[in-house]
């Protein structure tokens, strides 16, 4: 959707709930005390009554919007801007385009807005064959931490480690300078606090199909993965092979990094995990093109959905 397209569709208020609303009713509306998805639309109140307990709802309970004050045209301007363009928007850049005098508000919707892409991959395991490894993301060091003696020639800047896994599967052709041509399909990025095995395997299984196949080094972070999935392949890989036995995973650990160097100044790293969010969302629906703007609004509505399948 391009910038006219937005504006004639979207042009006020009204528009914006109206659209929301719609596709609240697709997606069904739940009654948080009762369960139930019977409601009645009370339009002088704009409010959802649950048609067995008439407890009220606003447009906005339980959805990525909950709690917040800003206009809806803002959620759909920042939702449009993520989706339509090939960047991201750091929270003053959006404020500044916006047009809104404080910051916080804009910062607090844009990591909703990541949170719920996060939430809507989380809820597909990568398949077939994957790559796996480890990147390093230079972030801010805590104000502790800045306290320790720093090493000469180092800034005040950490590496965050990270999990990354790419589905790579080997496409017919020729082998290459760059070895065997494979085709990527979904990535996962998590930030890790340590490359135990513990840790790597908790990621695994959380985010991995079963019958996958999977590609990566020979560290002994590993080790379990050959019980978790049908098949791990570890191999001992050089420094300089890594581009050409993991090659998904490395394009995409050294894109995300240009994204965040491109937008971002002094990434603290509980912050990391959301910018990763939103690099893997666009990346894994690269080939949606208009349909991306429609997808980020179901994603923000269903956000609260682990609140969903409580309900009995
Ligand atoms: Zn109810």
């Amino acid at each position: 959707m391009n910038l006219l397209n937005f504006i004639s569709q979207y042009p006020d208020e009204a528009s914006c709930k109206a659209k929301w609303k719609e596709y609240r009713e697709q997606q069904g509306v739940v009654c948080p005390k009762c369960g139930s998805t019977e409601h009645y639309w009370k339009s002088d109140k704009e409010n959802f009554e649950c048609k067995r307990c008439k407890y009220r709802q606003s447009l906005r309970s339980n959805t990525v919007m909950h709690g917040s004050q800003l206009p809806f045209r803002y959620w759909f301007i920042a939702i449009h801007l993520l989706t339509s363009t090939k960047k991201t928007f750091s929270a003053l850049e959006l404020k500044r385009q916006l047009g809104h005098s404080t910051y916080n508000p804009i910062w607090a919707m844009l990591h909703k807005l990541r949170l719920a892409m996060g939430k809507r991959d989380a809820e597909y395991d990568l398949k077939e064959i994957i790559e796996l490894d480890e990147g390093f993301f230079s972030t801010e060091m805590e104000e502790k931490e800045k306290s320790k003696p720093l090493k000469r020639g180092r800034g005040s800047q950490k590496k965050t480690k990270v999990l990354v896994m790419a589905e790579s599967i080997p496409i017919e052709g020729e082998t290459t300078k760059r070895g065997k041509p494979r085709k990527v399909g979904h990535i996962k990025m998590f930030v890790i606090n340590d490359l135990k095995a513990s840790t790597i395997d908790t990621k695994v299984i959380e985010h991995v199909d079963k019958e996958a196949v999977i590609d990566s080094d020979n560290s002994t972070s590993y080790t379990n993965l050959k019980i978790l999935v049908k098949e791990h392949r570890p191999k001992v890989i050089k420094k300089e092979d890594v581009g050409k036995v993991l090659p998904w995973v490395h394009i995409a650990i050294s894109n995300a990094k240009r994204m965040l160097l491109n937008t971002f100044h002094d990434i603290q790293p509980e912050y990391l995990q959301s910018y990763l969010n939103e690099f893997c969302y666009m990346f894994n629906r690269r080939y949606f093109g208009e349909k991306k703007f429609d997808r980020l609004l179901i994603a923000g509505i269903s956000y609260k959905n682990e609140f969903r399948y409580n309900i009995k």
